[in-house]
């Protein structure tokens, strides 16, 4: 963690506090009431669930820190990608999303975006830093995608695309504000999945978006209210007691993926290895620039659909789940979800357990072929 993300995320820790009366409760309260009450409108904090209530709040204010930044909470990442998409853009309009990112924007990109008139077209994270932004309103980058782990200088894209008069989305979900600050190198909104790494312990669908444009936030927070797409006040809960741990989570996630890459690069069975955070990889360099560290997924080849599979259940410490971020090892083969990956590929996202418990237990399971 740099210095930066060190201080914000004390600043979490003890930030309520200054707004604490004598004898109140120092966790934030579930508030499940729909309806406030209300003799006046006038000075109200809260009015009606749909609108805005406290234990959203209470995430929002965390987030804020973090992002530096307008904090609107939703009730999973595809809800504040949603959000984020459909306030940047009209009929007529024109995206550019990665054709290697999380396949859900895509599929929203294609059933309903384009749909209502949106023109979406899809380009490799490798090649957006070459891609012609000529006519488009918004650029929306994944970085490290999911799951190739491309990585994208987000500076580059911004000053290209806001020459080109476009805005820049920015998918943070692989790093989370404390590992990567999009905000901070130009990006105009945040989305994230706070579903993966800051809920962490796979209990909870959530998302938000952030940003500086207090026009643009109010747009979305309005788009939140007349959508409906409004989070439960238990799922707030749960991320915000999630995020308040999310900087010891993600130190011994991290350190112990640079361990494991670094180990399974020295491996014959293991091919095509990709993690950011490793010299000699393609993304290294602008990764260094723009990441804290080189996060928590790595993604390798093995053979063949059944070496990864082989693998995967042959080793004890990995959750075979879909999904990443959680206090659990877990890793997948992507290409039964249809990502345009080897068939082999596994991404693996680690967990929190004792790091060399947890590479004997990987290094156990791969398989044993000579170089
Ligand atoms: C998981 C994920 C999402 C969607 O988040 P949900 O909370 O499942 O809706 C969006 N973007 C990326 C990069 C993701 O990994």
């Amino acid at each position: 963690m740099d210095e930066i993300a060190k201080a914000r995320m004390a600043q979490v820790l003890h930030h309520r506090k200054a707004g604490l009366g004598v004898g109140e409760p120092v966790v934030p309260v579930i508030s499940v009431a729909t309806t406030f009450h209300l003799p006046e409108v006038q000075g109200a904090a809260h009015v009606y669930g749909r609108s805005g209530q406290p234990t959203w709040d209470a995430v929002e204010a965390q987030l804020a820190i973090l992002e530096a930044a307008e904090v609107v909470a939703f009730p999973s990442g595809m809800a504040a990608i949603s959000a984020a998409l459909t306030a940047c853009l009209r009929a007529g309009a024109k995206v550019m999303i990665p054709s290697d990112g999380y396949y859900v924007t895509r599929l929203l990109g294609r059933d309903f975006l384009a749909v209502y008139g949106v023109q979406v077209v899809e380009v490799p994270t490798a090649e957006m830093p070459e891609a012609d932004f000529t006519g488009f309103d918004v650029i929306y980058v994944e970085t490290p995608s999911n799951p190739g782990l491309d990585v994208i200088d987000i500076a580059a894209v911004v000053a290209r695309a806001h020459a080109a008069g476009a805005k820049v989305i920015a998918d943070n979900t692989t790093m989370t504000p404390l590992l990567q600050r999009p905000l901070d190198l130009g990006a105009d909104l945040v989305v994230a999945a706070d579903t993966k790494a800051p809920a962490g312990h796979s209990d909870a669908l959530f998302g938000h978006v952030a940003g500086r444009d207090a026009n643009l936030m109010a747009r979305i927070r309005e788009g939140r209210r007349q959508s409906g797409s409004v989070p439960g006040p238990f799922e707030a809960y749960l991320v915000h007691r999630g995020i308040e741990t999310l900087e010891l989570r993600l130190a011994r996630m991290c350190s112990s993926a640079a361990v494991i890459a670094e180990r399974l690069a020295g491996r014959p069975a293991v091919r095509g290895l990709r993690y950011p955070g490793r010299a000699g990889d393609p993304s290294h360099a602008v990764a260094m620039r723009q990441m804290v560290n080189g996060g928590f997924l790595i993604g390798f080849e093995l053979a063949d659909e059944a070496e990864a599979e082989a693998f995967l259940a042959a080793c004890p410490l990995i959750e075979q789940a879909t999904s990443f971020g959680g206090v659990h090892t877990a890793g997948e083969r992507r290409a039964r979800w249809g990502d345009a990956v080897a068939p082999g590929f596994i991404r693996l996202s680690v967990g929190i357990e004792p790091t060399e418990v947890l590479w004997a237990a990987i290094a156990a399971a791969l398989p044993g072929r000579k170089a």
